[in-house]
């Protein structure tokens, strides 16, 4: 690899606007995230987190004023097959875990791959047992994910996120509907895909995870980063005030 690729930041937002109508949900966002970056997103209700999210994996247009977003170095494309295959590129996990309610556990897992990826089914399945047993729930494979409890239902959409071998991984609230017995069992699956490389961009605010997990961490008020900082640092000795009022309000 030459120096210059190894200095492409996997995902790069630069002057990102995003108005909803005269609403301004993203104002200016520059961040770029290397490879490997396990980036915590926090901020109150409204501050824009997923939105940022969103507009990462192109389920929301930016602003055409000239800010722009790059996965792995290339443009996010408007629309159409170059857009699907970069979005395959990005995967996301959200709170409600949005899985197929009629499909089984391992058709949920196999349908990116067979649809997009182009593989064939007896290969999907081979790789979608392979990520059910990463996350635990290999045995669930057969059942509908309303035979599931809560966390296992999330294991499985980090599952069916990870089949499409994405080079980034969004996790927008992952924890934040589960019954409180469940979340660390989500959480354990993330710390460990953190553990192995992989770049994440997670809006959470469980402060062990993001002491444990994250490299960084973005706190967001009223659509804009306004500290760019280490877990570790922000937990300890926040800089504005927006973020002290924040955090006297979640511990
Ligand atoms: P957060 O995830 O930090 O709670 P969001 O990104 O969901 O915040 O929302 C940021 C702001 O943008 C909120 O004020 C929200 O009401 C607004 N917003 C989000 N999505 C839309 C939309 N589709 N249309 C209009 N306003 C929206
Ligand atoms: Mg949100």
């Amino acid at each position: 690899m030459t120096t210059e690729t190894t200095k492409t930041p996997l995902v790069r937002m630069s002057g990102v606007n995003k108005h909803f109508g005269s609403f301004q949900a993203l104002s200016d966002i520059n961040v770029d995230i290397p490879k490997g970056q396990v980036c915590i997103v926090v901020g109150p209700s409204g501050s824009g987190k997923s939105t940022l999210c969103r507009t990462i994996n192109r389920l929301e247009t930016i602003d055409d004023d000239g800010g722009y977003i790059e996965i792995d170095g290339k443009r996010l494309p408007e629309e159409g097959k170059a857009l699907a295959a970069l979005r395959a590129d990005v995967g996301m996990v959200f709170q409600s875990f949005n899985l197929f309610a009629h499909k089984s556990v391992l058709e949920n897992v196999t349908l990116g791959p067979t649809k997009v990826r182009g593989l064939s089914k007896k290969q999907a399945e081979k790789e979608a047992m392979e990520y059910l047993e990463r996350v635990g729930v290999g045995e669930q494979a057969r059942k509908l994910p309303a035979q599931l409890s809560g966390g296992q239902q999330q294991r499985v959409a980090i599952a069916r996120a990870l089949a499409m071998k994405p080079k980034v991984l969004l996790f927008d609230e992952p924890t934040s509907a589960l019954d409180p017995e469940m979340v660390q069992e989500v959480l354990d699956v993330m710390v460990d895909l953190a553990a192995g490389g992989m770049t994440m961009v997670v809006v959470t605010h469980e402060m062990g995870f993001a002491r444990k997990a994250g490299d960084r961490l973005l706190f967001m008020s009223e659509g804009a980063v306004i500290e760019d900082t280490t877990p570790e640092k922000f937990f300890k000795d926040p800089e504005t005030s927006r973020a002290k009022d924040f955090l006297s309000k979640i511990l």
